[in-house]
């Protein structure tokens, strides 16, 4: 029986910090710039702790400037906003990224919306999401992007292909499926609500599992050479010890798939590679210079 052909996202996001280092260089050396990243985290939720952490230091190692500030789990809703008003404002800063989740007596969308939009290197903002929508200039959130670059690793172009995707968050599945669009596939979003989902995941050429419930998907849900693009984060306890899975039976959908992304090694490491394209580009963006490819 042959098996899927692994995407190593380990190695793709590697080779995507490798060219944002490249163009932070070309920034420096051209026009004096050096991107700068600002993340907040507010309370002490270990996995935010470990996201931020490892922000910081890559956004260091491709030779931005990285600013952390750190606001105690008590902080008020105005307190926050205080802040990202300062950073929205600092010319130091080219790019904002608030950890979520946020504490509860803070709204998270007010946050985000308060954010400048061309600083928003999560994509969260509404205009952002807008400019997505429509077709505009926008930063895209990092997950999504993520995938499309993994997609596009394997597949070239997208052009024409069943696209499906499971999950319509704000953060993953809708944005996305405007991405998968964009490149002109032919796309389904299904959720919670879907009639029969394993019929619907058996027409995908690509399948984008966006769920949150570990190894949903099977092996037999897929297309037999689907590419399979796990976003999936789940720790699981198994045989006494924890682990993480994906959203999809990897085994299972190894199987039948052409190429898969592993948990962890596949998604995951693209998100924050994304993030330094963003800022990458705010920087950009906001000086009216050419976005280094
Ligand atoms: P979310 O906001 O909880 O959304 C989950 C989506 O899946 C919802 O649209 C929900 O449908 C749908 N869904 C839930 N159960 C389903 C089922 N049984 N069948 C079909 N659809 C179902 O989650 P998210 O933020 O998009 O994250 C999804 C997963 O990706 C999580 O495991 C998360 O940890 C992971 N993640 C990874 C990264 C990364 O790799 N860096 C980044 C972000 C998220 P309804 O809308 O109908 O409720």
């Amino acid at each position: 029986m042959t098996m899927a052909r692994v995407i190593d996202g380990k190695a793709i996001a590697g080779d995507l910090r490798r060219r944002v280092q490249g163009a932070v260089e070309q920034l420096k050396a051209d026009h004096s710039v050096t991107p700068g990243l600002a993340v907040v985290l507010v309370g002490d939720n270990p996995a935010s702790r470990v996201y931020v952490a490892n922000k910081a230091r890559q956004t260091a190692e491709v030779g931005m400037k990285s600013f952390e500030h750190r606001l105690p789990a008590s902080a008020s809703e105005a307190e926050l906003l205080a802040l990202v008003n300062r950073l929205n404002g600092d010319p130091e800063v080219d790019g904002i990224l608030v950890q979520l989740p946020l504490p509860k007596q803070i709204g998270s969308e007010t946050v985000i919306n308060a954010i400048n939009p061309d600083k928003d290197v999560d994509g969260f903002h509404v205009i952002n999401a807008g400019r997505l929508a429509t077709g505009q200039d926008a930063l895209v959130p990092c997950t999504p992007v993520g995938c499309v670059v993994l997609a596009k690793t394997v597949l070239g172009k997208l052009d024409g292909l069943e696209a499906v995707v499971v999950g319509r968050s704000n953060i993953v599945g809708k944005p996305v499926a405007q991405l998968l669009l964009q490149e002109n596939a032919t796309v389904t979003i299904a959720h919670s609500r879907t009639r029969d989902l394993s019929a619907v995941c058996r027409r995908a050429d690509l399948l984008i599992a966006a769920v949150g419930r570990p190894r949903l998907v099977k092996g037999d849900w897929l297309k037999p050479g689907a590419t399979v693009i796990d976003v999936g984060i789940n720790r699981i306890e198994e045989n006494g010890k924890g682990r993480i899975v994906g959203d999809c039976d990897y085994e299972d959908c190894a199987r039948v798939a052409g190429h898969i992304t592993p948990v962890p090694g596949g998604v995951g490491p693209m998100t924050i590679a994304c993030l330094l394209a963003n800022t990458v580009k705010a920087a950009c963006l906001r000086r009216g210079l050419a976005v280094p490819q």
